[in-house]
């Protein structure tokens, strides 16, 4: 028996008026959706004239202190305030001189395929419709895409980073002497590690932290001058750990890292891995696109026989924030490590609930915002083959900012140009490195401040970097011509003030 009887709710709620978020006037509504689609569509039309980044002034910041409303301003006012508070403040990943980091630049079927997915409120996860269908034909593409076997399994993410939570998780529970999934890491005779190169993606720490494992799990094997991972090398850690009592159980393959996009020899590690009977995991988050182009498909080679690949949607195939997936060959491994049951989660013979592969069963999460949608019209729409196109368009234009840097008296390249990164500074030999470090700093400040372009910057060598990463199907030859020049005028001007404060 529960405490509330019928009869008081009923005469409780005959009182109480009932209330829904949805438009007392939808037409009126609709008119203000109609202009925030339309201002969406113009801002991505003229992006190209506007500065790559802007601060966001005291006043405005000021506003972002405001209590929490406990009356509401409308739609109109939300609008008003979004189009105030936040929209000419982007992080600026639209531009076409967005190169930092490894951020993608979305498109305006991205945006659209987000509104539709957010319109039905989609939840791929245990539900029998159309949003799961989405995701197991866009998972098929992609094994297929990446030479991964049709009976391999893979699960759409928010990004690269759980993507390798996800996958490091399954390579733990699948390697694991004890029964780890159920007993925890405590159960486990030596402790486990894995090998990756000193250039691995922070995220591959974290994963190692949240699974119990610990940080320094990873082992961290040194690179040659090219930054790629040295095999000799990961052999001897392997064998000092073996000596040592511990229990290697993977090695990670880097396909693109994050400084310079160095791609790791993926055949050696794979026959490596074989030898030695680790999972071999790759972090392709956006080098496994390489793929997608016969002029750079040899650079991944080997990337099809790892046990699980990660990669992002949204950096290098462009499609809006968030976006991420990890496939694997091993379907049962993958499910042994999130299928937990929970009797309300029991699929039915029919309705709603009756989709036997749940998408609960193959990651972290339950619910589940519709991301799929957006990469599978993307693709829809384009084809792989406009993909491989545009990779190869950023490719040529890497190597085309290489060329202005190598022809520049000012900047410097540090690093080989492979797939879509370039490194560089400021140097000369009369400045020594603290001072060049100083400059380099500076400078990327400026070309971001003045809203020229955005590069990024890193440590190489324990020196301060500059890497401009180019995910953006927006960018220009011109581009680069005007990012360069700016940039040296930037150094010149740095130069000139320091002499001044002699
Ligand atoms: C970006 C990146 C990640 C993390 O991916 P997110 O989508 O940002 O979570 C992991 N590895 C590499 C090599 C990356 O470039």
């Amino acid at each position: 028996m529960i405490g509330t009887t019928v009869k008081d709710v009923a005469s409780h709620d005959s009182v109480v008026p009932e209330e829904t978020l949805d438009p007392a006037d939808w037409e009126e509504f609709r008119e203000l959706a109609h202009a925030m689609v339309d201002r969406m569509i113009d801002y991505q039309r003229d992006v190209p004239g506007t500065p790559a980044w802007r601060p966001v002034p005291e006043e405005v910041d000021e506003r972002f202190r405001e209590p929490a409303p406990k009356a509401g301003v409308g739609a109109g006012g939300a609008y008003e305030d979004y189009l105030e508070m936040v929209f000419p403040y982007p992080t600026g990943l639209h531009h076409p001189r967005w190169w930092g980091w490894a951020g993608g630049t979305g498109s305006p079927m991205g945006m659209m395929a987000a509104l539709l997915g957010a319109g039905s409120n989609s939840v791929p996860a245990n539900f029998n419709d159309g949003a799961a269908r989405v995701e197991a034909q866009l998972l098929t593409w992609m094994k297929s895409v990446m030479g991964f076997p049709e009976q391999g399994s893979g699960i759409v993410t928010s990004g690269g980073s759980v993507a390798n939570i996800v996958a490091l998780t399954v390579a733990r529970d699948a390697m694991a002497r004890s029964d780890i999934a159920n007993d925890g890491v405590g159960a486990e005779p030596e402790r486990l590690v894995l090998y990756a190169s000193s250039e691995v993606h922070s995220s591959v720490f974290k994963a190692s932290k949240i699974l119990g494992l610990g940080r320094d799990a990873v082992r961290l094997v040194p690179v040659d001058g090219d930054f790629r991972i040295r095999i000799p090398e990961l052999r001897e850690h392997i064998a000092r750990d073996l000596v040592a009592g511990f229990r290697p159980f993977a090695v990670i393959g880097t396909a693109g890292t994050i400084n310079t996009g160095a791609v790791d020899d993926l055949t050696a590690l794979a026959d490596l891995a074989e030898s030695y009977g680790l999972w071999f995991h790759v972090d392709g988050a956006f080098g496994a696109m390489a793929v997608l182009s016969p002029e750079s498909r040899h650079l991944v080679e080997g990337m099809s026989r790892a046990d699980s690949l990660a990669f992002d949607f949204h950096k290098w195939m462009y499609v809006n924030y968030e976006a991420g997936c990890v496939l694997f060959q091993d379907a049962e491994a993958h499910r042994r490590s999130f299928s937990v049951g929970g009797d309300y989660l029991v699929p039915l013979e029919r309705g709603t609930g009756s989709l036997a592969d749940m998408a609960t069963g193959r990651g972290p999460q339950l619910s589940r915002g519709f991301k799929a949608l957006k990469s599978w019209m993307t693709i829809r729409e384009h084809g792989f083959d406009k993909f491989g196109r545009l990779v190869a368009q950023n490719m040529r234009q890497t190597r085309y900012l290489a060329s202005l840097i190598d022809a520049s008296s000012v900047l410097q390249r540090v690093a080989p140009v492979e797939l879509n990164v370039v490194a560089f500074r400021y140097e000369d030999s009369e400045t020594d490195a603290a001072v060049a470090d100083g400059i380099n700093r500076e400078l990327l400040m400026r070309v971001q401040e003045r809203g020229v372009a955005i590069p990024s910057s890193t440590l190489l060598d324990g020196r301060f970097t500059l890497r401009a990463c180019i995910c953006n199907h927006r960018s220009r030859q011109s581009d680069f011509d005007e990012f360069v020049a700016e940039a040296e005028l930037t150094v010149a001007e740095i130069l000139s003030e320091s002499a001044a404060e002699r």
